[in-house]
């Protein structure tokens, strides 16, 4: 049969070494990253899989890659925000004076009806 023959064409061109295809198509690879801290994790990935360039290190969580050498620099952190910054933010100077103004308005308006 001539689809028969299709199979057996691809079988001997994905396993040219002989391998049983059954073990191969789980194969996996170990590849380390290093992150600035020196930490090193070898996650595994699937043989044909396409390689991340970074990795989050599971020991700090700062990015990784596979440059010992010369792994990433640490991700900048938001600083944090207090409250009292937030506070601060709304009602600045200007806006304090605005709802001055209009609280003072509305007392001009009240004697004007008076
Ligand atoms: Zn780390």
């Amino acid at each position: 049969m001539a689809t028969g023959n299709a199979i057996r064409g691809t079988r001997v061109g994905s396993g040219p070494m002989g391998e049983s295809e059954r073990g191969e198509s789980a194969a996996r690879i170990l590849v380390s990253f290093w992150c600035s801290n020196g930490h090193e994790t070898t996650p595994s990935f699937a043989h044909d899989a396409e390689l991340p360039t970074t990795w989050d290190c599971p020991r700090c969580g700062l990015p990784a890659n596979t440059d010992m050498k010369n792994p990433p620099p640490a991700r900048r952190t938001e600083p944090y925000k207090t409250h009292l910054a937030y506070v601060k933010e709304r009602r600045s100077d200007a806006d304090g004076e605005a709802l001055l103004e209009e609280a003072l308005a509305k007392l001009r308006a009240r004697r004007g009806e008076n």
